[in-house]
C-alpha cells in the first residue's frame, strides 16, 4: 500500500481554486494531470473560458465493464479567504480537504496502488470538472454525455460521519417568476392599477403550499422583490424560489403545478413569466445501484453503510442518466464551505484501502 503523502495534498490545497479563479483551478488541474499521466493516463481536455478546464483522464482500455470516477477541481473560497493547510494528529485542515481535493486524492492514491500491483490501470477513467460549486451549469452537459460510456460510477465527495456512502440525493431546481402589473397613483388612480405585489403574494402562498414534507418535497420562496413606493400600485414583482425533491414523480407533479400557478393570475391585468429550471435531477436508489453495492459487499466482505442526503452533487447528474452510481467515497470531514473545513486522517487511510480493494476486484473482472 502506498504511503500517504499529505505533502502532495498540501501542494494542491494551497492553490486557490475558487470556481471563478480560472488560473487557480487550472493550476490544480495541471498538477493533478502530472500525477495521473505518471500512472499511464491520457488526458482529454475540455477547454473553457471564464471557468477552469474540465479534465477527463482515460486509462488504457480492454474488453469488459467500464468504471467512471468523478470529482471536481473547484472550491467555494474566493482568494484570500481561506488558503492555508494545517494538520495535527487526527485531522488535516484547509480549503477542499474534504470538498473535494481530498476526495480526488483518495481516488488517485487507490489508482496508484492498482498501478503498482498490476503495472497498469485499465477501464477506470476519471473525470474532474471545474464548476461543481456553482451548480455545474457548464459541466453537467459533458458529464451527462460521458456517463453513457460507463457501467458504474463512483463519486468522491466526503463520506458520512460513520463512513457511509451516499445512495440518494435530492433533486434541486431554482426558478424565478416575474410578474408585470400596471403602475398607477395609489390615491388618484387606484382603479387603473394592476397590483403585481398582490399577485406575487398570492402566487407565493400557492407555491409554498406545494411542499409535501412526508414525501421530502420542499418549495421555498427565499426572496421577494417588488414595487416602487407606498403611493404607487406596484407594476413589477419577482419571486425567487427553490424546489427540492426525492422522487421523479414529485418533480413532475410540482413542475406541472408551478406552470399552472404562473399562468393563472388572480389579480386582473397582471401577467407572469417563469424562468430557471432543474439544476440537478434527483439521485434515487435504483436496482442497478443496489446490485453494485451488493457486489462490493460480497467481494470485499463488508456491509457498506449507506445514507441519503438533502444536498446535491454531480452524482445526481450521472445517476439520472441511469448509470449505477455511489457517492461519498472521499474521506470523512466536516466544516465544508466554511474556514473550519477539515478531514480525518484515519478516514483517509481507510477510504484509500477500501477503494483500492474495490478497484482490485474490478481489475480482475469480478464486477458483473
Ligand atoms: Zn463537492
Amino acid at each position: 500500500m502506498g504511503q500517504l503523502n499529505f505533502d502532495e495534498l498540501k501542494q494542491i490545497i494551497e492553490i486557490n481554486s475558487w470556481t471563478r479563479n480560472k488560473e487557480g483551478v487550472d493550476k490544480n488541474g495541471e498538477i493533478f494531470a502530472s500525477w495521473m499521466e505518471a500512472i499511464g493516463y491520457t488526458l482529454s481536455r475540455y477547454s473553457r473560458e471564464g471557468i477552469g478546464d474540465h479534465l477527463h483522464f482515460i486509462a488504457p482500455s480492454k474488453k469488459g465493464k467500464r468504471l467512471l470516477l468523478l470529482g471536481h477541481l473547484d472550491t467555494v473560497f474566493p482568494p484570500n479567504t481561506f488558503e492555508t493547510f494545517g494538520e495535527d494528529e487526527a485531522w488535516i485542515y484547509g480549503p477542499g480537504v474534504c470538498d473535494m481535493k481530498g476526495g480526488n486524492y483518495v481516488a488517485l492514491q487507490a489508482l496508484r496502488n492498482i498501478h503498482n500491483k498490476f503495472g497498469a490501470v485499465r477501464n477506470i477513467d476519471f473525470l474532474l470538472v471545474s464548476d461543481e460549486e456553482t451548480g455545474s451549469d457548464d459541466s453537467r452537459h459533458l458529464s451527462a454525455k460521458l456517463a453513457g460510456e460507463y457501467d458504474y460510477c463512483m463519486v468522491f465527495e466526503a463520506a458520512g460521519a460513520n463512513d457511509e456512502v451516499v445512495i440518494g440525493r435530492k433533486g434541486v431546481g431554482t426558478f424565478f417568476v416575474d410578474i408585470e402589473g400596471i403602475a398607477a397613483h395609489a390615491g388618484n388612480h387606484y382603479r387603473e392599477g394592476a397590483d403585481a405585489n398582490l399577485e406575487a403574494a398570492d402566487k407565493l402562498a400557492r407555491l409554498v403550499a406545494l411542499t409535501d414534507l412526508g414525501k421530502g418535497t420542499t418549495v421555498n420562496v427565499g426572496k421577494i422583490e417588488g414595487g416602487i413606493g407606498a403611493n404607487t400600485i406596484s407594476p413589477h414583482a419577482r419571486l425567487t424560489f427553490e424546489l427540492r425533491y426525492t422522487a421523479a414523480e414529485e418533480r413532475d407533479r410540482v413542475l406541472a403545478e408551478i406552470n399552472h400557478i404562473v399562468m393563472e393570475s388572480t389579480v386582473t391585468g397582471t401577467t407572469a413569466t417563469l424562468s430557471g429550471g432543474i439544476q440537478r435531477d434527483v439521485m434515487q436508489p435504483s436496482p442497478g445501484q443496489q446490485r453494485f453495492i451488493e457486489q462490493i459487499n460480497t467481494l470485499c466482505h463488508i456491509e457498506l453503510p449507506t445514507e441519503k442526503r438533502g444536498g446535491v452533487s454531480d452524482a445526481n447528474i450521472i445517476s439520472s442518466q441511469g448509470v449505477p452510481t455511489i457517492d461519498g467515497w472521499g474521506p470523512f470531514g466536516d466544516g465544508d464551505h466554511t474556514v473550519r473545513e477539515r478531514a480525518s486522517k484515519k478516514s483517509f487511510s481507510e477510504r484509500i484501502a477500501l477503494v483500492t480493494e474495490i478497484f482490485d476486484h474490478f481489475m480482475q473482472g469480478e464486477f458483473q
